[in-house]
């Protein structure tokens, strides 16, 4: 299960904290002012993911790295194209004279297209760019209990929005199965797996054929939560938005403007409460979260953004 938390303040930029269970890093989505982004949030981060780099989405980007110099390992940074020039050209805009190689790697991947990513690197004390690798497809993070993948929407640039998809997995109800458990369970889960139904499992001194027991598994489908940043209300974002997230458990999405100032939200390439209500509810999402709001609203209007998304996502017509 992913826990995930907004770590800005009304009236702040944006930031979102992504952790799951039983896993000890955690995923930091924005780099917008988050006066609740504490220094261990940061120092426990193994990956930062960026739709765009518009300041609001990026100007934290500075408290990122002063606190992650000096933790010695690999960090992941994903974005879109050109990201990895502007991370340099923040990080050398500092003296870095007494800091030592190996302090810190970043490892910078930008998502080109939906089916190229480019990995580059960047080190202390020089910080020169260095292409790595290169990677086909969208999925642009992958550990072994999860993936990140992306799809680029509009937003007069393009724009990340990221899916944090966990793995499913196999499961065996022991308590229904009548047996005790063992080194077996792993066995069958393994054969299962890999669909082998002729291979032999030893229960309690006895032979059995995997296939025979397939019927004691079932498969947990695993969690699933979204980021969708700035992005135009317009047919082609909402088809992908409605494609990638479909079904998903959780979704935070801008909804920058209230519905009567829709005009804005079309001249600045945004979204709009009722339009990014509409979009989550057509995705079937569980959980559908409104986030990002223009700072031209206070506190009551932000309310009544999230009243407007909240009527909008439960419209049945
Ligand atoms: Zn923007
Ligand atoms: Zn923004």
């Amino acid at each position: 299960m992913f826990k995930s938390e907004v770590k800005s303040e009304i009236g702040e930029d944006i930031s979102i904290l992504i952790k799951l269970d039983n896993h000890p890093w955690n995923y930091l989505c924005e780099c917008g002012d988050a006066s609740k982004l504490t220094v261990k949030d940061i120092q426990n981060s193994n990956a930062v993911f960026i739709s765009h780099t518009h300041i609001d989405h990026f100007a934290n980007f500075d408290s990122v790295f002063r606190h992650q110099i000096g933790i010695q390992r690999r960090v992941v940074i994903c974005g879109p194209k050109g990201i990895a020039e502007q991370v340099r050209n923040r990080i050398k805009s500092y003296t870095w004279n007494l800091i030592k190689k190996g302090s810190i790697i970043y490892e910078i991947r930008e998502l080109i297209s939906e089916e190229k990513v480019i990995i580059y690197e960047l080190e202390p004390p020089l910080w020169d760019l260095k292409k790595i690798n290169e990677t086909q497809g969208n999925v642009i993070f992958k550990d072994k209990s999860f993936e990140v993948s992306a799809v680029l929407l509009n937003h007069k640039i393009p724009t990340l929005a990221y899916k944090f998809k966990e793995n499913d997995t196999t499961k065996i109800d022991i308590q229904a199965s009548g047996f005790k458990g063992g080194k077996w369970v792993k066995e069958l889960k393994e054969t299962f797996d890999k669909q082998d139904t002729e291979a032999i499992i030893s229960i309690e001194a006895k032979d059995y054929k995997s296939e025979s027991l397939f019927h004691l598994l079932h498969i947990q489908k695993g969690d699933s939560v979204g980021v969708i940043m700035d992005h135009a209300a317009n047919e082609e974002n909402h088809s992908k938005i409605k494609n990638h997230f479909f079904e998903c458990q959780k979704v935070f999405i801008e909804s920058f403007y209230k519905a009567e100032d829709k005009e804005s939200a079309i001249t600045n390439y945004h979204s709009y409460s009722t339009m990014s209500a509409k979009v989550m509810r057509e995705a079937k999402v569980v959980e559908a979260i409104p986030v990002h709001f223009s700072r031209k609203y206070k506190e009551d209007e932000i309310l009544e953004i999230k009243r407007e998304f909240d009527l909008e996502l439960k419209n049945k017509s």
